[in-house]
């Protein structure tokens, strides 16, 4: 898979749904058949990207 966010194919796979981009460093999960995408600030807390990649939902 690509990163949404760069379009890298440095995507690692961090856990049974989820991804990571080594590249721009955002997290991404599929749930529920849905991709997400976080980020990690810098406390280590996650923020939502999802308004950024996917419009409507
Ligand atoms: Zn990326």
């Amino acid at each position: 898979m690509k990163c949404p966010n760069c379009q890298s194919a440095e995507v690692g796979r961090i856990g049974e749904q989820e991804y990571y981009c080594w590249s721009c460093f955002l997290e991404m999960a599929y749930i529920d058949g849905q991709l997400h995408v976080r980020e990690i600030e810098e406390d280590g807390s996650l923020s939502s990207l999802d308004d950024l990649f996917f419009d409507g939902r």
